[in-house]
């Protein structure tokens, strides 16, 4: 099909041109004397992007899911005890990978589509007085349903407890989009990937550790080889790896990082926000609703959209992407064919958007669903029309009366036009 492919899903997100362009490269030895210059910077700028200045930044040539595995084996034993809210596929898999790396977890049930309970939280830790629970594990953004959980709010129940447990954050789908302050909200430990905001193919698993993380280590005895933060910190420590590091993606997250940095961090989550906001008209002028259930709650970075009974979300999908070349994301596990998912995160703009909006609303059509024609895309280019952050306009000699200066005859003439 000639254009080009609309990717919507949350993750793998579309990788800019600059990106590609620093990734094409040969490849190059890992164990020169040049490739500290490549790595020590990198695992430095890495740790802004997590808001820490006294955590660590670990890069693992793996996925998110390795990241989950690393932060938990290399601070943990098997037996300890960790608390885990569930309310979507990732934090149900967390969950799973943690029984299976030998870990008792006190799981929090809640319903899909709400965030992590902070009450019932605060209610566990209170009640262990013996400090059984070594560790809170909480999604973040639960990619599954687009909810967005209260991350500072944890760390307040978790102060107001006096429970020293410490604190495991998925950031998959948040940290590079989603405002995120690892010091600020003493995060002890921060997983994300290189697929979804650093705006890279999958292939790195990147995990962030505080202070009191890193001292846990030594106690530590799930068992650990290739993710062991001990030799990794030794490699590191020179500007080296342990093992053969995916140069093209280190490359390729340099040049990441500097988009996200040129774009300031705070522009970048107002940008997600604003495109965020774009989107929830469309679904309300559709009729329908999000799977998340309360405004706090809204993820700025993926909308899963719930599709009515008798409707099939899957279908949606496979039509958009067969009929129109619009990959969206799938309703997962217990959501499979309820809801359908539209990732806006990473390298996006609102007409880019606007075309997913587009695509979404003609293939809904296509199965039957009820929806104005153009009324999703009428209300989300609203949005974006009034909402637009312009450049500077062209100068076209127009002053204020009081800061005129003489303008030359050609200007005024052309004013006037
Ligand atoms: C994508 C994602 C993951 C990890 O998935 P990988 O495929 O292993 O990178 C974990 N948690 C959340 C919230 C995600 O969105």
């Amino acid at each position: 099909m000639a254009g080009r492919n609309f990717l919507f899903v949350p993750g793998p997100t579309n990788v800019p041109d600059r990106v590609l362009r620093a990734m094409h490269r040969a490849m190059e030895d890992h164990r020169s004397s040049d490739f500290p210059a490549l790595a020590g910077p990198l695992l430095q700028d890495l740790k802004k992007v997590f808001r820490t200045s006294s955590g660590q930044a670990f890069i693992f040539p793996a996925t998110g899911t390795g990241g989950w595995e690393a932060a938990l084996t290399n601070t943990l034993s098997p037996g300890d005890c960790v608390l885990a809210a569930r309310y979507g596929q990732f934090s149900h898999l967390w969950i799973d990978l943690a029984q299976r790396v030998g870990l008792r977890v006190d799981v929090l049930d809640a319903e899909w589509g709400e965030g992590a309970p902070l009450e019932r939280i605060e209610e566990a830790l209170t009640a262990d007085k013996a400090h059984e629970i070594k560790g809170v594990l909480v999604v973040h953004n639960e990619t599954a349903t687009g909810v967005t959980s209260d991350i500072a709010g944890v760390r307040r129940v978790m102060d107001r407890a006096k429970h020293p447990a410490l604190l495991y954050v998925d950031g998959v789908s948040s940290i590079g989009s989603l405002d995120f302050r690892m010091d600020d909200w003493g995060v002890d430990l921060a997983v994300t990937g290189s697929q979804k905001g650093l705006m890279l193919p999958a292939g790195l698993g990147i995990v962030c550790a505080g202070p009191k993380a890193l001292a846990r280590r030594e106690q530590a005895k799930c068992a650990r080889v290739f993710f062991d933060f001990g030799d990794m910190m030794k490699a590191n420590a020179t500007g080296y790896f342990p093992y053969t590091p995916s140069i093209p993606l280190l490359y390729g997250l340099r040049e990441s990082l500097a988009l996200l940095f040129e774009e300031g961090l705070d522009n970048v989550y107002a940008r997600h926000h604003r495109l965020a906001e774009g989107v929830r008209a469309a679904i309300k002028a559709w009729g329908l609703e999000l799977c998340a259930r309360q405004p706090k709650w809204h993820s700025d970075t993926v909308s899963a959209i719930m599709v009515p009974p008798g409707i099939n979300g899957a279908d949606v999908i496979d039509i958009a992407y067969r009929r129109y070349d619009l990959a969206l994301g799938a309703g997962l596990a217990r959501m499979a064919g309820k809801l359908f998912r539209i990732g806006h995160l990473g390298d996006l703009n609102d007409l880019m958007l606007l075309g997913a909006i587009a695509g979404a609303e003609m293939a809904m059509r296509d199965v039957g669903m009820k929806v104005t024609p153009g009324s999703g895309v009428a209300a989300a280019s609203e949005h974006y029309r009034t909402t637009a952050r312009r450049l500077p306009e062209r100068d076209t000699g127009v002053r204020a009366p009081d800061a005129q200066p003489a303008a030359p005859a050609a200007v005024a003439a052309g004013a006037a036009r």
